[in-house]
């Protein structure tokens, strides 16, 4: 109790919930006063209303009735003996004068029979029988008595008729002055309705001081026990309906008794539980707030809370017409290669000491935000040292690149793509101005990374560009706009047409002569890419390139393998096992007739779930090449995981490979090592006759270009296959 009191002293009442201010609680202090009288305090009335009142009232009203009824009892007797004593005083007073004193002779009746009638009809006597001193019967006047007096011990008997009308008693010679015994009967039959007064009276006394000792007792219970118990279960109830901030008055009552002590003590919990709420609120709040508001792995603001901090400061920076704002978003290059060759460890590592690098060495006005995985953005006002956003872009390269990141005692040199906007040179909206540095951002990344780039609206304009063109390819594909073009694919040993890519062009009708024109795949490929469109294109197209390979075998004898380019995006955004099993299934395609083309792309992504897809495919039956090998990300190791068939060696090598010994090596390199792992190498971009020599030279074991043919329509291809004499030199 001691310790209790002292904890509640020493935390006096009071909400340390972050919002909830000191007005709220002065407002919630007086609305509990003014409440305090009608609620908090236990009126008499509730008192009565009380169940635990008249529970306490009828015990002991019962109790006192019970005790009172046990007296009466006593008291009842004692009342009738008295009244039997009186009536025996006066049977004797009125015999007593009877008795004869002149008579000697001890066993003659001393009162005749002319008195004796006399007692029986004026008095309350009714019979007598009178002994002599020593028990003789001397004589009996009236009817004769119950009592008989026949020895000594009946002296001190009485006799009381059932009925009650009439009462023996017997007289001795001490009590009559003679030596006589007298018996006599006494009419006591007034004496019952005496009796039921009393009785009567004394229930109508019992009542009523039951009834004022309860009252009396109520009243005292009331004020001692009840109303504090009421106070109490009052300041209980406001308590459980607003336990953060009760409505309960201060007690009155002394805390000298145990009551009072209850009450200290519940009031005490009660104001304990009340702060306990607002602290674990106040602490919840703050760590939503820090969930909600900040990035956990680097305690940077996120982006929300960057949007936020640019808004106000728009805001006041557009009220006060001064300020400018430099906004810079950042990316680290190739941060996912980091992340996925080194782990996720290394890659939270590196990330941390980023921003705190870049929070370092930023100046205190400026915000510094990790607002996606791996990116960051800084916004600062413009002025003195920096006084224009390229500047301070150039501050943050700088401060990335100067030296290498150390993590688990490695270097790790990080690069950074950099978009840059000002505020209110860009834009006046803080959302506007975030996005075009991210526009900035994106272009500097389609620029080679490692740079920085300025927003301009002709970013702007690509941008909407791309977005128109979403909306149209979205429409081609409605439109049935797609083709498909078909290129073959020859070995270079036995000049056999095996195979064909399967080349998708977007023929967009407008108003020009020829009534449209076809946008290249390299143009839409990236916007279905990035818009998730690839999906749908990408199932229509191995659809229709299957259905188109089983119709050259049908219809013209032709077994070609139908070559299909599938993009990273399809890989991690649909089931494109099942989707290939289903192909297959409803065209009836041999697996080993399809061949499906991934570029180094794909092994960017999810490594494992890779692996995975690709194993599934290939257990369907279906060939693999890598696409464009030797431009991307090649790891040497996981190229032996993948269940590969062939690699296609990029167009830029052969292209370049008669003038450039480096691209020609690079070349060379590819067969040699496509050989070495057993897989088919495949070269596309063969133009000329030299490139055909080139690859003959070096082993290369398939061929594709436009030497043998361009990608055209499907019955220009089946014309091809049709008119093919099977010879390579065909072509010279
Ligand atoms: P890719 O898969 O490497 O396709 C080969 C590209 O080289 C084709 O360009 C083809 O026309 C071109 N080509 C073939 N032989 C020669 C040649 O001798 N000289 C020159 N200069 N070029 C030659 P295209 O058709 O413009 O396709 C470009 C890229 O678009 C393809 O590169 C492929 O990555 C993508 N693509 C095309 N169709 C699809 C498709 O259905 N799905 C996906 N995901 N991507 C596709
Ligand atoms: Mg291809
Ligand atoms: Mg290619």
């Amino acid at each position: 109790m001691l310790a209790l009191k002292t904890i509640s002293r020493g935390m006096p009442f009071k909400s340390k919930a972050a919002n909830i201010g000191k007005d709220e609680i002065m407002s919630n202090i007086s609305t509990a006063n003014k409440k305090k009288s009608n609620i908090l305090s236990a009126s008499p009335a509730q008192i009565w209303k009380s169940r635990i009142s008249w529970r306490i009232a009828l015990a002991v009203f019962l109790t006192i009735l019970a005790v009172q009824a046990i007296i009466l009892n006593f008291t009842l007797r004692d009342f009738e003996n008295a009244r039997l004593q009186e009536l025996r005083e006066v049977g004797r007073s009125a015999i007593v004068p009877m008795i004869d004193s002149r008579i000697t002779d001890l066993l003659a009746s001393p009162i005749s029979p002319e008195e004796a009638e006399k007692l029986i009809t004026l008095t309350k006597v009714n019979g007598l029988s009178i002994y002599s001193n020593q028990l003789d019967l001397i004589t009996i006047y009236g009817e004769p008595l119950a009592l008989v007096m026949l020895e000594r011990e009946s002296l001190s008997k009485t006799y009381r008729s059932t009925d009650g009308s009439s009462y023996e008693v017997v007289y001795r010679a001490n009590d009559l002055g003679r030596p006589f015994i007298i018996v006599a009967r006494l009419a006591s039959s007034h004496i019952q309705p005496q009796v039921q007064a009393y009785v009567e009276q004394t229930i109508i006394v019992m009542l009523l001081m039951s009834a004022f000792v309860t009252t009396v007792l109520m009243i005292a219970l009331g004020h001692w026990l009840l109303e504090p118990i009421l106070f109490m279960r009052n300041n209980l109830i406001a308590a459980s309906k607003n336990p953060e901030n009760p409505n309960i008055a201060d007690s009155p009552y002394d805390n000298g008794d145990e009551i009072g002590e209850a009450i200290e003590i519940a009031q005490n919990l009660i104001k304990q539980n009340a702060d306990n709420i607002s602290r674990i609120k106040g602490a919840a709040q703050d760590k939503i707030h820090k969930l909600a508001y900040y990035d956990t792995l680097t305690s940077l603001p996120n982006r929300t809370l960057f949007i936020q901090t640019l808004s106000e400061r728009i805001k006041k920076a557009s009220a006060e017409k001064t300020e400018r704002f430099a906004v810079i978003t950042i990316d680290l290059d190739h941060f996912k290669d980091v992340n996925d060759s080194m782990g996720h460890n290394v890659g939270d590592a590196i990330l941390r000491a980023v921003g705190k690098r870049l929070r370092s060495a930023m100046p205190e006005v400026a915000t510094v935000s990790r607002t996606g995985e791996d990116e960051f953005a800084v916004t600062m006002p413009l002025g003195g040292d920096v006084d224009n956003s390229k500047a301070l872009a150039d501050k943050i390269a700088a401060v990335i690149r100067t030296e290498p990141f150390k993590v688990f005692n490695e270097q790790f040199q990080i690069r950074a793509s950099i978009g840059v906007s000002t505020f209110p040179d860009d834009a006046t909206d803080p959302d506007q101005v975030l996005k075009n540095a991210d526009i900035a951002l994106n272009r500097a990344k389609e620029e080679g990374r490692d740079t920085i780039k300025e927003y301009s609206e002709d970013f702007d304009r690509a941008v909407q560009q791309r977005f128109q063109m979403l909306r149209d390819l979205r429409d081609a594909l409605e439109k049935n706009q797609l083709e498909l073009f078909y290129q073959p694919q020859l070995d270079l040993k036995t000049g056999e047409v095996f195979g064909a890519e399967a080349l998708l062009r977007w023929w967009k009708p407008d108003n020009s002569k020829d009534g449209g024109s076809f946008v290249s795949p390299g143009e839409f490929i990236p916007v279905a890419e990035q818009s998730g469109l690839i999906v749908p294109i990408g199932e229509w197209v191995m659809q229709t390139a299957c259905e188109a390979a089983i119709n050259w075998e049908k219809e013209y004898g032709k077994k070609v393998r139908i070559a299909v380019n599938v993009s990273a995006a399809q890989f991690s955004q649909s089931d494109i096992v099942t989707f290939t099993q289903k192909v297959l299934n409803d065209t009836g395609l041999d697996p080993r007739m399809l061949e499906l083309e991934v570029t180094e792309s794909v092994f960017m992504d999810d490594i494992q779930h890779t692996i995975q897809t690709l194993q599934n495919l290939h257990a369907l039956g279906v060939e693999l090449a890598i696409d464009d090998f030797g431009t991307g990300y090649s790891s040497l190791s996981y190229l032996r995981q993948f269940p590969i068939d062939r690699l296609k060696i990029d167009q830029s090598f052969i292209r370049n490979a008669l003038n450039n010994p480096d691209d020609a090596s690079i070349a060379k390199t590819i067969i040699g090592l496509g050989h070495s792992l057993n897989l088919k190498v495949i070269a596309e971009g063969v133009e000329t006759l030299d490139h055909e020599k080139f690859l003959i030279d070096h082993d290369c074991d398939e061929v594709q270009g436009f030497r043998y043919s361009r990608p055209v329509p499907n019955d220009n291809f089946v014309e091809f296959i049709t008119g093919y004499d099977g010879k390579l030199s065909s072509f010279v």
